[in-house]
């Protein structure tokens, strides 16, 4: 479920390591470092896709969502969290553990032109993070610490100050986003929300389609944090008729997400109509589920109102407009009109 612990799909290094024993020789003559640098690029460029979507719709949807938090679109990597770190460092060029990741399009990071991929880091607001205890290889925790401390340090000071390895220094102010983030899990053709994240599987089919129906199953996974689907099912059980009626709740979401974000609504309907009759049999298509044919009529359902209220006041407020299929826990949504049954 973590995404870098689990870069064991990717080829090269990272592929060996998941089943290779536990040992710290290592044959250098043996390590295709350029090929392993590929692989990581790989990763990133997917990273990079989701991110980007991710920040658009956050981003979009944050003067709606009830929980919103300071940020500045910035993604790390830590070697430890690799397959094997002496080997990724190395095919990277760091002499450092922690380097940028991603920075979203459009967010402070992206627009500072500061944090290109693979820039190693030295201190983030003073810490340093290299200097944290991590586990000989597939740490994802120490990353999770580094990115945690990064959301502390803006909520506490309202700026981040990041000091590169190559002595450069950039100063990041926030803006507010909806309280969610987005991890690239290397392996698998999931998509998955647990609350306080979306997880997609590097292989997940749509990474192929076009940005805005790419966005549209992001936005379904958003969707299910946004209105606190998590909770609700830890509360009341997730029999088959609640798991239906929340994932009708996120299909019917997506449009006004997107439409928040600057896409063309419909291209949750597009993506409904590509995704459901190839992939009927995956994930999508449970018992738990509607019928993909279904699921497009209760997306097209949703577009004229949207239209309507992009019309009138240039966005979607899902908050005030959105029909609740589910009385929402009182602490996982604020305030929202539920009508029981859907
Ligand atoms: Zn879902």
């Amino acid at each position: 479920m973590r995404a870098p612990a689990l870069l064991c799909a990717l080829p090269a290094v990272l592929a060996t390591a998941c089943t290779a024993p536990l040992r710290e020789e290592i044959n250098w003559n043996r390590v295709d470092l350029a090929r392993e640098r590929t692989a990581i690029e790989a990763f990133q460029a997917h990273d990079q896709k989701l991110q980007d979507v991710g920040w658009k719709l956050v981003r979009g949807n944050a003067g709606i969502c009830a929980r919103t938090i300071p940020a500045v679109g910035l993604q790390l990597q830590d070697m430890a969290s690799y397959g094997s770190p002496a080997i990724a460092r190395r095919a990277l060029g760091l002499a450092r553990d922690f380097a940028v990741q991603t920075a979203a399009a459009e967010s402070p990071a992206g627009q500072s032109g500061a944090f290109r991929p693979n820039r190693e880091i030295a201190a983030l607001s003073g810490t340093d993070p290299n200097q944290w205890e991590a586990g000989a290889r597939f740490d994802w925790e120490r990353l999770a610490r580094a990115h945690d401390h990064v959301d502390a340090v803006l909520a506490d000071r309202g700026a981040l100050t990041v000091a590169f390895a190559d002595g450069g220094e950039a100063a990041l102010a926030p803006v507010p986003v909806c309280a969610t983030r987005f991890e690239l899990m290397g392996e698998g053709r999931r998509a998955v929300a647990d609350g306080n994240r979306v997880v997609i599987g590097i292989r997940f089919p749509a990474f192929a389609y076009p940005e805005d129906m790419f966005a549209g199953v992001v936005a379904h996974e958003l969707a299910h944090n946004l209105l606190g689907h998590s909770d609700w099912l830890d509360h009341h059980g997730r029999r088959q008729g609640n798991v239906r009626r929340a994932e009708r709740e996120a299909d019917r979401l997506m449009p006004w997400l997107l439409a928040n974000a600057g896409y063309d609504p419909e291209a949750a309907l597009r993506f409904m109509q590509e995704w459901g009759p190839r992939h009927s049999g995956g994930i999508l298509r449970e018992r738990s589920h509607d019928g993909w044919d279904e699921r497009a009529e209760f997306i097209a359902a949703e577009l004229p109102a949207i239209q309507a209220l992009l019309e009138e006041s240039g966005k979607a407020d899902w908050s005030v407009h959105f029909r609740r299929e589910i009385a929402p826990l009182p602490a996982a949504s604020s305030e929202q009109g539920a009508s029981a049954g859907g």
